[in-house]
């Protein structure tokens, strides 16, 4: 009669248990453990440790895909000094993310290719690895979506769905004017989310011109009003980085052209 190996009933039981990282590692470290002769409370101890920092970067990873950020930006990747404008102390003392907590907001002011969109992605990306919910939209993208939900009738669902987030980020209130009704239902989001949700919103539009957007002064007055009452403002007003990028780059290229003989 044959008996089975141990192996198979143990890695049966750890799939089971759903332990991915012991039921992988479990024999290489057995086999290091007992070269360096550790005892077995050492060797569960480092098995353990393992499965816990691989399950940390598993949900990492999983809320930054729900986060659907259109582009992956990080702080390492921004270069302060090409943009001498932005507040770096205070950037810096928001990816702590003690701002969620308070459910205060942050708002991003400044022209196109200033870097608004990157920074927002960056906190927002941060936001995912402190184990927050978080979730980035286009404003037009987010009214659209409201704006089909609302005809199939399911609308209150997603609306319920966005308050679970603990980080939204509205990226470009532009200059593109909404309807009444997408502007009703962007306030609904921004009323929903206060003292609830924090938000990140980027535009390129100064305060004065908010109305011509949303349509409406009283409506526009609403949002502003709990859109800023716990509110840190980065204004960025340089150069487009866009722009500078690629000055730098053809100027760089202007002398790499061959001589004429
Ligand atoms: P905005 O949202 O303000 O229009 P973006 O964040 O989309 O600007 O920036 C435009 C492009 O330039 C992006 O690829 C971004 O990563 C890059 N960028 C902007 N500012 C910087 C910076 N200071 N350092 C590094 N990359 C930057
Ligand atoms: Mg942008």
């Amino acid at each position: 009669m044959s008996v089975q190996p141990p192996t198979i009933l143990l890695e049966h039981h750890l799939k089971a248990l759903k332990l991915p990282t012991v039921l992988r590692d479990y024999k290489s470290l057995a086999q290091i453990c007992s070269q360096e002769r550790t005892d077995y409370p050492t060797y569960l101890l480092r098995l353990a440790e393992r499965e816990l920092i691989d399950r940390e970067q598993r949900s990492t990873e999983r809320r930054i895909k729900a986060a659907k950020f259109p582009v992956l930006k990080t702080l390492e990747t921004f270069d302060f000094s090409a943009q001498p404008s932005i507040n770096e102390p205070l950037i810096r003392e928001l990816m702590a993310g003690e701002y969620m907590d308070r459910r205060e907001n942050v708002l991003l002011i400044g022209n196109s290719g200033t870097g608004k969109s990157h920074l927002a992605t960056a906190l927002g990306m941060t936001a995912c690895t402190q184990g927050r919910r978080v979730r980035f939209f286009t404003v037009m993208g987010l009214v659209t979506h409201l704006l089909e939900r609302r005809e199939e009738r399911s609308l209150e669902r997603m609306l319920k769905q966005l308050e679970r987030h603990d980080l939204m980020i509205l990226d470009e209130l532009g200059y593109v004017p909404f309807s009444k009704a997408g502007a009703e239902l962007l306030f609904e989001v921004v009323s929903r989310a206060y003292e609830r949700t924090s938000l990140i919103v980027t535009t390129n539009l100064p305060f004065e011109t908010w109305t011509e957007v949303l349509g409406s002064q009283r409506l526009t007055g609403a949002l502003l009003d709990r859109l800023t009452h716990r509110v840190h403002i980065i204004e960025a007003n340089g150069e487009s980085y866009r722009l500078k990028d690629s000055k730098r780059r053809l100027g760089r290229a202007r002398p790499a052209k061959a001589p004429k003989a």
